[in-house]
C-alpha cells in the first residue's frame, strides 16, 4: 500500500510503497476514505509529546473508512461496514474502561502513535470490537474524519467536562480545528460564544461556526475585552491551543466560580509546566478541568447531533488534499496559515 512514512524525527514524511498491515484475531483492517491532518502530528514529527518509538512509523489519527477484513474474534463488524475511528483506544478491562472512561485507560493506545496510523491506504485497528464505531448512514466520511480527533475532543471538553449550559458565556481561545469545533458545539447547546485568536480571517470563520463575538488578542487585552462583553467574565472558558498565554488568558477571562477547560496540549517542558494565579483560582472559586479525547459512551450523543444536522463537523474542512501533498500541509501549519481543517481524500 501507499503510505506517508516518518523515518526519523525532524524530517519530512516520505510517501512510498510499504507492506500492507497484517490482520490479528481481535483486529480489523480498514480501507481509508478520509484522513485528517492534525497539529498533534506536526508535534510528533518534531519528536515532541510523541509516543512513537520505532521507525519507520505511519502517523495519522483522525480517519474514517470501510471495513476490508475482520479478525476471527470480531463480532461487531463485517466487511463493507462504514466506520469512524476514535483516536484514544482502551483495553476494555482496566478500572477506567470498566467505568466508561476508556479515554483515560491505564493501557491507552493512541492510533497513529502507539501503532501505525491513517496516513496510508489501509490501517489495522487492534481490539476493534471495543474501539471502533459504526457511522450512521447519513453521516459522510469527511464529517467522520473531522470527528475522530478534533470534534470529539471538543465535544467531550465542552459538554461533559465543561458542562456547558444554555445562555452561558463561553470563551474559546484558539480557532484551529478543536476551537472551531468547540464553538459549533457550545453554540448548538445554546451558549453565547466568544472566539479569541490573533488572525482576522480565522475569527471571521469562527463567526460562521456560530460565535456571537470575536476578540483579536493581538489588538486588545482578551480577558479584559471578554469581561466587558460579558459584564463580569465567561462562565466557561476553553483553551483550545495550549500555549502559556492562552491558558493563562482563559483562566483570567472567567467570572467568579467559572470553569476553565484545558483541551490544548502544551509543549512546555516537564509535562507542560505553566504558571497560573492560584490565589485567583482560590479567591474566585474557579474550576480548572482537564479534557482528553472522548470516551466511547459519549459518541452516540455526538453522532445523533451530527446525523440530525444540529452540528456539522464537515463544515470545518476547508481543504482536500492527496497523500503526496502531506508535507505542504504541515508546512502551512508551522506558519499557522490557512483556516479550518485539511483532510486527505486521495491516497
Ligand atoms: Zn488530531
Ligand atoms: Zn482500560
Amino acid at each position: 500500500m501507499r503510505a506517508a512514512v516518518l523515518e526519523a524525527f525532524n524530517q519530512p514524511l516520505v510517501v512510498k510503497q510499504v507492506a500492507d498491515p497484517e490482520l490479528t484475531p481481535d483486529g480489523v483492517i480498514l480501507k481509508l476514505v478520509a484522513s485528517g491532518v492534525c497539529r498533534s502530528d506536526l508535534h510528533a514529527i518534531h519528536g515532541k509529546m510523541c509516543m512513537v518509538q520505532n521507525f519507520p512509523h505511519i502517523l495519522g489519527h483522525e480517519m474514517s473508512g470501510v471495513v476490508e477484513q475482520v479478525g476471527s474474534n470480531i463480532r461487531n463488524f463485517k466487511k463493507g461496514d462504514r466506520v469512524i475511528v476514535p483516536f484514544t483506544q482502551g483495553d476494555g478491562v482496566c478500572p477506567h474502561c470498566l467505568s466508561g472512561h476508556n479515554n483515560v485507560c491505564d493501557n491507552s493506545q493512541m492510533v497513529g502513535m502507539h501503532f501505525n496510523g491513517g496516513y496510508a491506504e489501509y490501517i489495522h485497528i487492534p481490539n476493534a470490537d471495543l474501539n471502533l464505531l459504526h457511522l450512521p448512514e447519513n453521516v459522510d466520511f469527511l464529517s467522520a474524519a473531522a470527528m475522530g480527533c478534533r470534534f470529539m475532543t471538543a465535544f467531550h471538553g465542552t459538554v461533559a467536562q465543561g458542562n456547558v449550559r444554555p445562555g452561558e458565556w463561553v470563551a474559546v481561545y484558539g480557532t484551529g480545528g478543536v476551537g472551531l469545533s468547540a464553538i459549533q458545539i457550545a453554540a448548538a447547546a445554546g451558549a453565547n460564544v466568544i472566539a479569541v485568536d490573533i488572525a482576522d480571517d480565522k475569527l471571521a470563520f469562527a463567526k460562521e461556526m456560530g460565535a456571537v463575538a470575536t476578540v483579536n488578542s493581538k489588538e486588545e487585552n482578551a480577558p479584559q475585552a471578554i469581561k466587558e462583553l460579558t459584564k463580569g467574565g465567561a462562565h466557561l472558558s476553553i483553551d483550545a491551543l495550549g500555549i502559556q498565554e492562552t491558558c493563562l488568558n482563559s483562566i483570567m477571562s472567567l467570572r467568579k466560580r467559572g470553569r476553565h477547560v484545558q483541551i490544548g496540549l502544551s509543549s512546555n517542558p516537564n509535562g507542560g509546566m505553566t504558571p497560573i494565579p492560584v490565589n485567583l483560582v482560590l479567591g474566585h472559586e474557579l474550576q480548572l478541568i482537564g479534557s482528553a479525547g472522548m470516551p466511547i459512551p459519549e459518541f452516540p450523543a455526538m453522532l445523533n447531533m451530527v446525523s440530525q444536522g444540529k452540528v456539522a463537523p464537515g463544515k470545518l474542512i476547508t481543504k482536500h488534499i492527496a497523500l503526496d501533498d502531506i508535507n505542504a500541509a504541515f508546512d502551512e501549519m508551522v506558519s499557522y496559515g490557512g483556516v479550518g481543517v485539511t483532510v486527505i481524500t486521495k491516497f
